[in-house]
Order: C-alpha cells, then sequence, then structure tokens
C-alpha cells in the first residue's frame, strides 16, 4: 500500500485563501459523444466552469470536445492515456501514460494549458507524482465523491454532495466511463443521473453562497 503515503503530496481540496466560499467541479473518464455534450450544455446554461480530467485516448479520438470545452471556458486535464491502475505499471508505462495523454490533449487542443492531473481510481505511486511533478502537472485528488458512476440515484448524489460540502471542495462526477467499463451497460443513459444531478446541484450550490470556480493555478 507505498501509495497511500503519497497521498499528503495530492490536494484533495483548495485552501480559502481569498475567503470566498468556492467549490470545484471536476469530471472524469470523457469525453464522451455521448455524455459530455449533455454536461457541457448544463455547465453552459447556468455559466459555470469545470475541470475534466480525460482519458488520452478518448481525447484522441473526440478532439472536438476538447476543443468544446476550452472553447467554453473549462479546464482540460489529464487522467492518463489508458486509465491503468498506475501502481500495476513499470515506471516507463506510467511516464508513457502520463506524458502522451499530455501531448494527446495539446494536439486537440493547442489552446490547452494542462495543469492538473488526477491519477485512475485516485491510485498515486511515487513514480506518478514524480513524472507528474516534471511535467509540471499538479497532482489533484478529491474531497467530495457522490459515486455518481454506481448509478445511485439522482437525489442521493445531490444529497451527498450538499451534506458534505465545505469551502474548498473538490467534487468528483464523472462524465464518461474507464475503457474497462465500456459497453457494461447500455451507453445511452450512462450518465444521465449525473447529468439531473447537476442541474439541480448548481443551483442549490448557487443558493448556498458558494461560487463555482475552476481549479485554482497555484498549488
Ligand atoms: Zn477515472
Amino acid at each position: 500500500m507505498r501509495y497511500l503515503n503519497c497521498l499528503s503530496a495530492v490536494r484533495s481540496e483548495c485552501a480559502e485563501a481569498t475567503g470566498h466560499r468556492s467549490v470545484y467541479l471536476t469530471f472524469d473518464d470523457g469525453p464522451n459523444p455521448l455524455c459530455t455534450p449533455d454536461v457541457l450544455d448544463v455547465l453552459a446554461e447556468h455559466r459555470v466552469p469545470a475541470t475534466f480530467f480525460v482519458i488520452g485516448a478518448y481525447a484522441a479520438d473526440q478532439p472536438k470536445l476538447i476543443r468544446r470545452m476550452i472553447a467554453e471556458g473549462h479546464e482540460v486535464a489529464n487522467h492518463t492515456m489508458n486509465h491503468p491502475d498506475l501502481s500495476r505499471c513499470e515506471p516507463a508505462e506510467v511516464q508513457h501514460e502520463i506524458l502522451t495523454a499530455s501531448s494527446v490533449i495539446g494536439i486537440a487542443c493547442p489552446q490547452a494549458s494542462v495543469r492538473h492531473i488526477r491519477a485512475p481510481y485516485g491510485v498515486w505511486t511515487e513514480e506518478a507524482l514524480t513524472t507528474s511533478a516534471r511535467a509540471g502537472l499538479a497532482a489533484v485528488h478529491w474531497s467530495v465523491d457522490p459515486r455518481d458512476w454506481s448509478r445511485p440515484g439522482v437525489d442521493a448524489i445531490v444529497d451527498t454532495v450538499l451534506v458534505s460540502l465545505r469551502p474548498g471542495a473538490i467534487v468528483l462526477l464523472h462524465d464518461g466511463c474507464p475503457p474497462d467499463e465500456l459497453g457494461r451497460d447500455t451507453d445511452a443513459g450512462l450518465r444521465d443521473q449525473t447529468l439531473k444531478a447537476l442541474s439541480h446541484l448548481i443551483p442549490a450550490l448557487h443558493d448556498r453562497g458558494f461560487a463555482i470556480r475552476s481549479l485554482p493555478q497555484s498549488h
């Protein structure tokens, strides 16, 4: 369990230096041509930014969605090339997974500035942290996980976020699914609960005085 020792180096919430009640919405495992456009539509409707931790292989297939994220003011971040458990990868493979994902995002959208990385399954290793730091990528975890991928129900997703929330919270949501889970469910409706939860959650966060922001650059 060596990776657990690394967690202290990984940010799971943001310090509130400015005193604002900020929260950060993050979406993992996209871009997905069926789910991501709907998520982007909801974010656009409410004019809030998010950070998308994309899988490089999907970004290569869906460059238009990467460009749309950037054009609409979101941040695109690194979630590795193929979403492996990095603790099971050789060092060279870890480096390839991280560096290739950043370059694929850059090819899809040269305007994208990739500044953050989240390890698949939240499993960090020394090699992953070292490679990320050398590539100028800040490691980001999460502090609120409503397990939307398990489809617990729209109300459960919303309630879990609202009861766990505090200023600086980083909320983990999903706009796609990893390669090894594709096709396990019918793709239609894959993230319908996440989408509905999001459209309830954004106004609820605003009602509670939270500002929804992009992850800050400093770390
Ligand atoms: Zn993931």
